[in-house]
């Protein structure tokens, strides 16, 4: 295979390509359809409170069930979407479906959405959570935005007046994926953050190349007060090495998988009736 930039900086023809960008052109266009065919839907995630004083948080993850190709991963799509102009109308759909979902769920349950950066740059994220929130009737306590540090390659202005609108409002913000992309430590510290949910690769390599990695960035988030969720975490054991840490919420499968709305009602009821005992998945599998 040739590779696609040679030393003098010159494209080189690369036959992957043209299929590569066809591939894109025709997954757009199917999420197009799907969009309009009610082909996507929501999966939600525990996040659950490790120490006192937290309330249960439930993340919404799209799925999207192709024709063809089965079920299509939102790491896959989602990047399409913001390349065809999709991810507006996109953010939106889920935006709703996940404050009209919350809204079956007992107590302070919180409901967190993840945003594209894309969406938050638009100028029209406001305008659809204050949408959101008003037609759903869900108080903006209980909705949390996940944003990747990817937000944090804009202009620290234009976030600075979202993230502090956001706040007025009293909806919370995390940085997702923490510590794998692109971080100022004075965006960061300067901007209203909530929580910092440390990316599930320091959980999996902490059992090789251990701790200092999450050690760094707990250190680093309590300096700044914002509180830490670990997602990802597989097994008993990455728990208990977090625990230790002291960490305020823990996501991942030692908890329960994504799972159907159903199911998520079901969970949420069990979860605040045992208080935060150790809860299981009752759900199916989404
Ligand atoms: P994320 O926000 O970091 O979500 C966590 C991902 O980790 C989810 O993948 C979840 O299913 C997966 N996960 C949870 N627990 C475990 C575990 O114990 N082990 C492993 N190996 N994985 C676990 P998913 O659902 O495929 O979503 C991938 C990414 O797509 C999300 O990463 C998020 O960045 C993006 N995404 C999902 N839904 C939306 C959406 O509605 N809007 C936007 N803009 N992005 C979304
Ligand atoms: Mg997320
Ligand atoms: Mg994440
Ligand atoms: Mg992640």
């Amino acid at each position: 295979q040739v590779k696609l930039k040679g030393r003098s900086g010159v494209q080189l023809y690369d036959p992957a390509m043209g299929d590569s960008i066809r591939r894109q052109h025709e997954l757009g266009q199917a999420l197009r359809e799907a969009m309009a065919h009610d082909a996507l839907s929501l999966v939600f995630q525990p996040v659950v409170p490790e120490v006192a004083g937290h309330a249960l948080k439930m993340e919404a993850l799209l799925r999207w069930e192709h024709p063809v190709r089965g079920v299509i991963s939102p790491a896959e799509f989602i990047p399409v979407a913001e390349d065809g102009g999709l991810i507006g109308p996109l953010g939106r759909w889920v935006l709703f479906r996940a404050c009209h979902e919350a809204l079956a769920w007992s107590g302070d349950t919180v409901i967190a959405v993840n945003v594209s950066a894309l969406q938050v740059m638009s100028g029209e994220l406001l305008g659809d959570v204050a949408d959101a929130l008003r037609e759903t009737g869900l108080p903006p306590h209980r909705l949390e935005l996940e944003l990747t540090e990817s937000v944090f390659a804009h202009d620290f202005g234009a976030i600075s007046r979202v993230f502090g609108a956001l706040r007025e409002m009293g909806i919370r913000i995390a940085i997702d994926d923490f510590g794998t992309g692109y971080s100022s430590l004075s965006y960061l510290y300067r901007l209203p953050i909530d929580a910092i949910k440390i990316d599930r690769s320091f959980v999996r390599d902490s059992e090789h190349t251990g701790d200092q990695m999450l050690r760094a960035i707990l250190g680093m988030a309590r300096g700044f007060g914002y509180g830490v969720v670990a997602e990802g975490v597989e097994t008993e054991l990455q728990r208990d090495m977090l625990l230790r840490m002291e960490v305020d919420f823990i996501q991942g499968a030692c908890h329960a998988p994504p799972m159907l709305p159903e199911a998520a009602v079901e969970w949420t009821r069990n979860y605040t009736l045992n208080a935060r005992s150790a809860v299981r998945p009752l759900g199916k599998v989404a």
